[in-house]
């Protein structure tokens, strides 16, 4: 890791990562493919040492969403398989040949351009991506299915290692819709299978799917979140099958510390004001960081104890309230535990009203990552 010289660093578990992914593969025994869905910067995590990680831990390969993550992957050294679960526009397919990156093939229209484009000679490797009920990406019609299919099997340069599709409600109890998507994802590879193909991998499970289906996700599953530690909506949390340890933790340090005398304000529009003599601190954190001014009422760990922010979160710096003086080097805990006390993830997601996702893809680029 380069050396960095700001007091604010975010934390990776790396035996937290190790045990997810390993409770996932005794999840679903026998060769069922794993993929290690690394996008958005591994959910925040930093993609080439999650990637490196969940390889070692048993993760078979690796997914992301564009093509630029799976080539910055390559560039970071990465040898292993990558599929790009989002769109590649057909104008890309040389770069995606040239990285031997393997790329989503998603609907009739995609598939036409790419046959005009491609070589007889080349190796395209691809997934099929059926949408039974996302309404994202995917082919969405049996006959929509048979024509893409014909296009396929007519030529030589595509090579078809998988099947896949998403649901959008496997983080919910209610399974109604899931078990509609499921029937006709079953009918839709029947189709596939029509055509002689029969490809390597099928597979429609993300986390929740895995977590609450493991003997229904064909042959492979793309794990994300839950390889995180994190449960895929507040739901599950209370029926997962495996436990799942967070490992992403933010941290910073006490820069600054002053007593500011009662009636005293804080930060920009002067909105907070010192109902006494109270000790405040700054903290090189601001929303530049992704510490979004939303969170200006939220708290902090200081010495095991939640303290709160006060006045607005500046761009790269913020002021809290303390109960005594603590010195400057004072470590601060934004997301993770301090002495028997923690701020999890999911509280901050439940403060800003989103989801647990959001959280770590928000800690920006400029926090840098400390593999622990
Ligand atoms: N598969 C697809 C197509 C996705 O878009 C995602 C994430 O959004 C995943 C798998 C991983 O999902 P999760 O993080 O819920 O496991």
């Amino acid at each position: 890791m380069d050396a960095f010289y700001r007091e604010t660093w975010a934390e990776i578990d790396v035996e937290a990562i190790f045990q997810n992914v390993n409770h996932v593969r005794e999840l679903i025994p026998g060769h069922k493919t794993l993929m290690a869905v690394v996008k958005a910067n591994a959910y925040g995590h930093g993609d080439k040492e999650v990637a490196e990680i969940a390889l070692q831990a048993g993760a078979d390969m690796l997914a992301v969403a564009f093509l630029d993550e799976a080539i910055a992957l390559r560039k970071k050294g990465i040898k292993e398989s990558i599929l790009v679960l989002g769109a590649v526009p057909t104008l890309h397919i040389q770069t995606a040949l040239e990285w031997d990156v393997t790329v989503t093939a998603y609907s009739k229209a995609w598939i036409e351009e790419a046959a005009s484009i491609l070589g007889e000679n080349s190796q395209l490797h691809m997934h099929l991506k059926i949408d039974t009920g996302m309404g994202r990406l995917g082919v969405r019609t049996k006959e929509e299915l048979h024509e893409t299919m014909k296009i396929i099997a007519s030529h030589s340069g595509f090579v078809l290692d998988g099947v896949f599709t998403h649901f959008a409600t496997a983080d919910e109890l209610n399974s109604s819709y899931f078990e509609e998507q499921y029937t006709f994802f079953e009918e839709m590879v029947r189709i596939v299978k029509e055509y002689n193909f029969t490809p390597p991998m099928i597979h429609c499970a993300n986390s929740a799917a895995l977590l609450r289906r493991p003997k229904d996700i064909f042959n492979g599953v793309r794990l994300g979140i839950a390889m995180y530690g994190l449960s895929p909506s507040e739901e599950l949390k209370e029926v997962l099958p495996i436990p799942l340890k967070q490992a992403f933790s933010l941290h910073s340090r006490i820069v600054h510390v002053k007593k500011v005398k009662k009636g005293s304000h804080i930060s920009y529009g002067a909105t907070y004001e010192a109902k006494e003599d109270e000790w405040i601190a700054t903290i090189p954190v601001g929303y530049a960081d992704g510490w979004i001014r939303k969170l200006s009422n939220f708290e902090v760990l200081v010495d095991g104890v939640k303290v709160p922010i006060v006045g607005r979160i500046c761009m790269d710096q913020l002021m809290i309230k303390l109960p005594k003086m603590y010195k400057m080097g004072t470590k601060v805990t934004f997301i993770g535990k301090q002495k028997g006390a923690e701020i999890t993830i999911d509280e901050v997601a439940k403060h800003l009203e989103t989801i647990n996702y959001e959280i770590p893809c928000m800690v920006a680029a400029r926090v840098p990552r400390v593999y622990t």
